[in-house]
């Protein structure tokens, strides 16, 4: 990384603070058929295209699907429809940051608008109050894609001293981490904590609960505001779940879940009927938890193995673990361990309302 490709705030302050004669600008994101966000630019203009801007009233508007992956080349607009709107942390004022689902020209959902589907079982189910909070690991990349504070030739010191780690030689880029919890809160999204993980410059943050769909959307959002303050930094961010084989802990997206008969007392048997659905369609689970997650669900470093389905109190060996405080107190929510950190939260959200509650 040069410097001439880093972000240049002193610079940039003299445009950043034109006066924008009250356009707003709207930066549209969405979803690309690998799971990385993509996003374009457009103004909005109160004069002409009103005055309120939420998810019935912006703009629909498309892009080149060939590019992304998203579409044939002979047949490539594919629609951006609105469906959740978040101040900008990064242009501020009154600018937004637009999450779009993908439509294809015929009015049916893109092949990777895993959205639409999440959505139709949230609101069929919505009477059971969901919840989840989903813990984003990642690791951060320099770029020659090398781990931050990993030596050139080898590896750093064993794990042990980097979950929660204080300390130079300990932790890498705290000023990412801190930026993005800012910039999590500034937005709007339900960015719950954040900590340094076990393999050295691996970190997680989580986002949570959340209600139903919004799991989702606020998910991605974080996801996207993380690349975007990583790329201020010239960092790159990796959801790879077992980007170093050995013994480094791999990447996950644990996915914790209640809803309300689980969290009222007595909740414990509402948490055990699930468990055993879920149980029961392992593999198909398995199937939408992520790219590459059994080279993380080997039984070892803090994880189930990836043919077998387990459940237990306090085990972070298990593939479904019940907080001890849950157990103890009767009622609560548990923890599915198995999503991997690439998982797409509409598809794990989604099976598991499938998968306890029925399919719409
Ligand atoms: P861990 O001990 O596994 O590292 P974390 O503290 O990182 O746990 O994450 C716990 C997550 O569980 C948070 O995202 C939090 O929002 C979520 N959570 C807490 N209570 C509930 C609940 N009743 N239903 C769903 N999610 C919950
Ligand atoms: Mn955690
Ligand atoms: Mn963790
Ligand atoms: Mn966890």
């Amino acid at each position: 990384m040069t410097t001439s490709e880093a972000s240049r705030p002193d610079i940039m302050e003299r445009y950043t603070t034109l006066d924008q004669r009250g356009i707003v600008i709207a930066e549209y994101v969405w979803v690309d058929s690998e799971g990385n966000t993509r996003s374009k630019t457009r103004t909005l203009d109160p004069r002409t295209d009103g005055k309120k801007w939420d998810v019935d009233t912006l703009p629909i508007w498309n892009f080149d699907g060939s590019s992304t992956g998203q579409a044939p080349g002979g047949n490539s607009d594919v629609y951006l429809r609105p469906c959740a709107v978040y101040p900008d942390p990064f242009r501020r004022a009154d600018n937004i940051i637009v999450l779009c689902e993908c439509w294809n020209h015929d009015g049916t959902p893109n092949k990777y608008n895993y959205r639409h589907e999440c959505a139709k079982l949230m609101q069929a189910h919505a009477e059971h109050e969901p919840w989840f909070g989903l813990e984003q690991e990642y690791t951060l990349l320099d770029m020659s894609d090398r781990p931050y504070g990993w030596p050139q030739n080898g590896f750093p010191a064993p794990q042990g001293p980097y979950y929660c780690g204080v300390g130079a030689g300990r932790v890498v880029q705290r000023d990412i981490v801190e930026a993005h919890l800012r910039a999590c809160i500034y937005a709007g999204v339900k960015i719950s904590g954040t900590n340094a993980e076990v393999s050295k410059s691996q970190w997680e943050f989580q986002v949570g609960p959340c209600v139903g769909i919004s799991m989702g959307d606020d998910l991605w959002v974080a996801r996207y505001i993380l690349t975007r303050v990583a790329e201020d930094f010239g960092v790159k961010v990796s959801l790879h779940p077992k980007l170093i084989p050995g013994d480094w802990n791999g990447a996950g997206l644990h996915s914790n879940f209640s809803t309300k008969e689980m969290r009222e007392e007595g909740g414990m048997k509402a948490i055990e009927a699930a468990i055993k659905k879920l149980e029961a369609r392992h593999m198909e689970h398995i199937a939408v938890y992520g790219e590459d997650n059994e080279k993380r669900l080997t039984g070892r470093h803090e994880t189930g193995a990836i043919d077998t389905f387990t459940y237990g109190v306090a085990n972070r060996g298990a593939s479904i673990r019940i907080p001890r405080e849950v157990a103890a107190k009767g009622c609560g929510y548990f923890e599915d361990r198995r999503p991997a950190s690439n998982a797409d939260p509409y598809r794990v959200t989604g099976i598991l309302m499938e998968t306890i509650y029925g399919a719409v």
